[in-house]
């Protein structure tokens, strides 16, 4: 079998939740959307089954499988609903939602329904992506409240910038949000996973961790409370092939890298087809055999190369860790100029073992 393969550390899945818990002294709901970023949404929900306060998704499609499976606690839709025929299986299946547009409200109020809804109602606090406007917010919670379709409220709104701990956006976002729902009552949330671990002085009932559950920091920089994060994915392969090069020879496609001396060039089964990123530049760090090592070369479809120079005892077979706990996929989306969401989330072909 192909030896490219991501181990995913349960037990590390609930250790970043109860972290989550316990920074935010609130209840949680686990963001397992997108897969669970690529964890495997299931698994991850039902381990964490018998402690989460409650899981949140994208889209109904997301919330039915964890329901199919048997998860019973509460699953919030961060996204709502994108047509008034899903508030029936919304109802059916127990399942809360946010309403961020006027049309979602107009539906609501149009859509018979056997039971009243819980809404998280989104407040547009200087994203600019969903959510009401502050001078539109009161009055859509007064039309919910009115209407006899809604059981409860929740208010909350969405950091864009928590992930900058010095800048003063997260500041004035709470500020607007304190302005557009003071006296509304009720519960708030307002946390993510940057705001969890950076920003303690932002108030709320609800916390919605994601990237954090996987263990990854939002944060470019080294942050205190992010560095009690325990890495949930280990991406893992091993060297198929090894190449002794002399100076000035070209390694894989575009003849990226020159060997600038002789060179052990080391291939590992892993690509860009596998969700490694292809614009990963040389220098990249992965770990052979524990030792940290660097990328050379481009990435290809199902390969990519790395410099074994140093590394005299490494060769066929030995273990390349491309992101866990020796190579932090934070420091990897760094070299690459993305972010760990976006290598989680595009984890593809790759085996998942859960542990
Ligand atoms: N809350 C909302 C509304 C979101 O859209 C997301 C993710 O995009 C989250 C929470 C989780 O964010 P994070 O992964 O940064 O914790």
């Amino acid at each position: 079998m192909r030896p490219a393969r991501a181990l995913i550390d349960l037990d590390a899945l609930r250790h970043n939740y109860r972290l989550a818990r316990e920074l935010g002294g609130a209840r949680a709901l686990a963001v397992v959307k997108a897969d669970a970023y690529g964890h495997g949404a299931l698994r991850c929900a039902e381990a964490l089954a018998a402690e989460a306060d409650g899981f949140a998704v994208a889209c109904i499609e997301e919330a039915l499988e964890l329901r199919a499976a048997g998860i019973r606690a509460p699953i919030l839709l961060l996204e709502g609903f994108f047509a008034a025929d899903e508030l029936a299986l919304i109802v059916e299946h127990d399942l809360w939602c946010v309403v961020h547009s006027l049309w979602q409200l107009q539906a609501i109020e149009r859509t018979p329904l056997a039971r009243p809804l819980t809404v998280w109602l989104k407040l547009d606090s200087g994203m600019h992506r969903v959510g009401f406007a502050p001078a539109d917010y009161r009055a859509a919670h007064a039309r919910l409240q009115a209407g006899g379709k809604v059981e409860k409220i929740v208010l909350m709104s969405h950091f864009a910038r928590a992930d900058e701990l010095d800048c003063p956006r997260s500041a004035e976002q709470l500020a607007a949000f304190r302005a557009a729902s003071a006296g509304l009552g009720g519960e708030v949330s307002l946390r993510n996973s940057p705001a969890l671990l950076g920003w303690p002085e932002v108030p709320s009932d609800w916390v919605r961790p994601g990237v954090m559950l996987y263990g990854a920091s939002p944060f470019a920089q080294a942050q205190e409370a992010a560095a009690r994060l325990k890495p949930v994915m280990t991406l893992e392969s091993q060297i198929i092939a090894v190449r002794e090069l002399p100076a000035g020879e070209p390694v894989g496609y575009g003849a990226r890298f020159v060997s600038a001396r002789p060179t052990r060039v080391g291939v590992v089964a892993m690509g860009y087809a596998d969700g490694y990123p292809r614009h990963a530049p040389d220098g990249t760090p992965v770990a052979v055999d524990g030792v940290r090592a660097a990328l050379i070369g481009r990435v290809s479809m199902d390969m990519l190369t790395v410099d074994l120079t140093d590394l005299p005892q490494a060769g066929l077979g030995s273990r390349v860790e491309l992101w866990g706990a020796q190579v932090p996929v934070a420091a990897l989306a760094a070299a690459a100029e993305t972010i760990p969401y976006q290598l989680l989330c595009n984890l593809k072909r790759v085996p998942r073992y859960y542990r």
